[in-house]
């Protein structure tokens, strides 16, 4: 296994890797991140859960038709079956529901340390009149809610102990047979500890493991160098928001950043001193877009790109003013600058109604347009363009068919 300690920095903001730094997993996570671990256990758990709550069900009504055909049960012992049987067809109910990830859990809780200890009880008032092969019901009683029943650790132990001392009650008040009570309840306790630590152990090995799979696909999404999201995702993401905006019938807009003359900063500062520059200006250009569905990513060299939704032209130009600014307030020096001594950028915004018969390429393309503009007006600057100007754009694609007539 790869250790992702050396990754974890990389993640400042990631709830997973702060979990992840803090160890020893295995104790529960922060309340936000507790809820995300148990709903995603749930749901992975769900077909056993179903198997397991059906099993359970059918058994229990088997165990109903015969005792009431031989119709020897006593009133209170059919009182307590019907607890049971309600318990078994409320679980499964749930377990088979649309609301099984909200409600199965609470109610499992509470249902089967109860339902386990009352058919607990009667196991041994049947065995204690002579019918012991029913004891052999206890040992899947204790292990159940360990493995297949889709149980919190605690919940597990308080099942299993609530279990034992019905079992020990049960005794008292139905005895079994000395020699039997000693063994079988030996191997019950043995056993049920032993099972108990090893669910512990794997209970510890999911939590890290569900840790690691968000951290991998979190660093999956990440620029190496700047920490923004890369183009990977950025490509993914600009279409599936296009089809939103679609829909939602809102403004989106593109923003294409670019940091200025910085081939020469590269010359004359190094390489090393470029790449901290590059990942200085991604923060400051990061901290201005924080909204939900915004999204900063490297698209390339020292090139970014922007997505803000259901964004006016008054608010994209807003951001992109402040992103421009903030990076020319961290001063960073920049000798063979022509827009200043300091290190700066210029953006590009495109500002579009998205529309089925557009296509989400054309607005970058509009931003590129505008940076281009920034660029040649002198640079440290932003230029923005809205659907009333598309059309006058130089080289500027917008509806679908000619983009397709470009590609081919
Ligand atoms: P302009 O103002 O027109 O954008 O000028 P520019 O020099 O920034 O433009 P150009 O595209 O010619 O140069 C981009 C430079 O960015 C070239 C390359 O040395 C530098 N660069 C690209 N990626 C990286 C990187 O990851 N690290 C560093 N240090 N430099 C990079
Ligand atoms: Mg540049
Ligand atoms: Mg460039």
């Amino acid at each position: 296994m790869i250790s992702l300690w050396p990754s974890l920095e990389a993640l400042p903001d990631s709830p997973y890797a702060a979990e992840l730094r803090k160890q020893p997993a295995g104790a529960r996570f922060a309340a936000a991140l507790e809820s995300e671990y148990l709903r995603t256990r749930l749901r992975e758990e769900r077909a056993l859960v179903r198997f397991t709550c059906t099993l359970a069900l059918l058994l229990m009504a088997l165990r109903g038709s015969e005792s009431l055909l031989s119709a020897l049960r006593s009133p209170s012992e059919l009182s307590v079956f019907s607890v049971v049987l309600i318990g078994s067809i409320v679980l499964a109910w749930l377990a088979w529901s649309r609301s099984y990830e909200q409600r199965y859990l609470p109610w499992a809780t509470v249902l089967v340390p109860v339902r386990n200890s009352l058919v607990a009880i009667q196991v041994i008032h049947v065995a204690a009149a002579g019918a012991y092969d029913v004891l052999l019901i206890l040992p899947m009683l204790l292990i159940g809610p360990f493995y297949f029943l889709g149980l919190k650790y605690r919940s597990s132990l308080l099942s299993a102990v609530c279990t034992l001392a019905s079992l020990v009650g049960a005794d008292i008040a139905f005895p079994l047979p000395f020699s039997i009570a000693m063994r079988g309840g030996t191997v019950l306790i043995v056993s049920t500890v032993v099972l108990a630590i090893a669910a512990r152990h794997i209970e510890k090995r999911l939590r890290q493991a569900f840790l690691e799979n968000r951290v991998v696909a979190e660093l999956a999404q990440q620029d190496a160098l700047t920490w923004t999201k890369n183009r990977r995702v950025f490509d993914e993401y600009l279409p599936r928001l296009w089809r939103q905006a679609v829909s939602d019938e809102r403004l989106l807009a593109v923003l294409v950043l670019d940091v200025d003359q910085f081939k020469p900063y590269n010359d004359r500062y190094g390489h090393q001193a470029g790449d901290a520059v590059l990942r200085r200006v991604a923060l400051a250009i990061q901290q201005q877009a924080r909204r939900p569905f915004d999204l900063v990513a490297r698209y390339g060299g020292e090139e970014f790109a922007v997505i803000l939704y259901d964004t006016d032209a008054a608010g994209a130009g807003g951001t992109a003013e402040r992103m421009r600014r903030a990076v020319e307030e961290l001063g960073i020096e920049h000798r063979e600058s022509a827009s200043g001594n300091v290190v700066t950028i210029s953006v590009g915004v495109a500002v579009v109604s998205p529309t089925a018969g557009r296509n989400a390429l054309g607005a970058l393309q509009l931003a590129d347009e505008a940076l281009y503009r920034a660029k040649s007006k002198g640079r440290n600057r932003i230029e923005l363009v809205d659907d009333s100007e598309y059309r006058l754009m130089v080289t500027g694609v917008f509806a679908k068919g000619e983009l397709s007539a470009l590609a081919r």
